[in-house]
């Protein structure tokens, strides 16, 4: 849909003529026959570009029907943007380098440049932005550049799946410079589909004159079989992460059942803390100035309250507390499952709930009044 420029702004005009003023089949000169306007912002300002298209004039010659445009435009803006290429360049250093969102985009644009634009305008021409990289990532002379100092490349392929029920996007990466070569979604995981990407990879390597070291993947059979084939000789390793994650699962398995059983173990938090609470409510009313000596309150606790329970509840509260964030904690990687966690922490609080429970008893503190605190909150 063709952008609405309201109707106060003020551009720049810039006029752009055809580069070459003679025609390239017979030699004579072209003549204007049209004008392309094309208006786009730029972080200057609103620019009104007139392009002066031309054709060759003579009846004989068979450019005659072609039509000519300045190629300034491209160096300016695309055919139908509406942002000049400095203003999607701004936009996808921000989100890919900076890792803005788009709101912020959008409101920075506003702000500071006047330019406003929706979100899904934005996320469109975020979407250019990349394929632009890709187009330059893919470039052979840039590759050539950033691989002159490489002796030999190591590939990794691997299949991803972005959302759940969308097709597999296979990505070819070099490890050496840490750059994705290349990816394609592919149907199925068939030994033949994946063979293209095989030997796509190796005219790559072969372009750019890199023996390849290594292969590395998952070793799915498509996989193996072809870089067997493509790559005879090279040595093809399992990938470091994709064997980790495969050991870990039965552990992550059993951790995830043994963390629902002890959520189970562990409940009436709230029915404990409820108590407490109800407590502290009729035991702290404001104490009255004009109470006599030797009355209470109407509300007061009996003799024993004093301020050793206030600060028991509070203890109490801050072990349900301390309980309830231990529950709720699902960190942990493979290597730190979230269960074994959940269990040292349980196991921690347990602890320290028996060493408050024998230092009152006096056990503990008359033997060693030193090892733990009298009372202690931490879990
Ligand atoms: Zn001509």
């Amino acid at each position: 849909m063709p952008y609405r420029w309201p109707e106060d702004t003020v551009f720049t005009r810039l006029e752009l003529a055809v580069e070459e003023p003679w025609c390239r089949t017979c030699g004579g000169a072209l003549t204007i026959c049209d004008h392309r306007h094309h208006r786009v912002f730029t972080l200057h300002g609103p620019v009104h570009l007139v392009c002066k298209l031309a054709h060759c004039p003579a009846r004989a010659c068979p450019a005659g029907t072609q039509t000519i445009s300045p190629e300034a435009e491209t160096t300016i803006t695309m055919p139908w943007w509406v942002l000049g290429w400095d203003v999607v360049c701004w936009l996808g250093h921000r989100r890919f380098a900076q890792h803005w969102s788009v709101q912020q985009l959008r409101t920075e644009l506003a702000d500071t440049y006047h330019i406003p634009l929706s979100d899904d305008a934005i996320e469109r021409y975020i979407h250019r932005y990349q394929q632009m990289l890709a187009a330059r990532q893919r470039d052979p002379q840039q590759l050539a550049a950033a691989y002159a100092q490489v002796d030999a490349v190591i590939l990794a392929i691997d299949g991803l799946q972005p959302e759940k029920g969308h097709e597999t996007l296979y990505v070819v990466r070099e490890l050496e410079r840490k750059r994705v070569w290349f990816a394609e979604a592919l149907l199925s995981s068939a030994t033949t589909e994946v063979q293209q990407l095989l030997v796509q990879a190796r005219t790559w390597a072969e372009r750019l004159g890199k023996p390849v070291r290594l292969w590395m993947s998952d070793k799915q059979d498509a996989f193996v079989r072809g870089i067997a084939a493509e790559f005879p000789g090279v040595p093809h390793r399992y990938c470091a992460n994709h064997f980790l994650r495969d050991v870990a699962q039965p552990v992550l398995d059993a951790d995830s059942r043994a963390k629902v059983r002890m959520r189970r173990t562990i409940r009436g938090l709230r029915t404990i803390e409820r108590e407490v609470l109800a407590e502290q409510r009729v035991t702290a009313p404001p104490v009255s100035l004009e109470t006599h000596p030797g009355e209470l309150p109407t509300a007061a606790p009996g003799p024993s309250e004093g301020p050793a329970e206030e600060e028991g509840r509070d203890v109490v509260l801050d072990y349900c507390a301390a309980t309830r964030g231990i529950l709720n904690d699902d960190q942990g990687g493979p290597l730190h499952p979230p269960g074994l966690r959940m269990a040292e922490a349980l196991g921690d609080g347990h602890a320290s709930l028996q060493r408050n429970l024998e230092a009152q008893k006096g056990g503990v503190r008359m033997n060693d009044s030193r090892a733990w605190p009298a009372i202690s909150t931490e879990v």
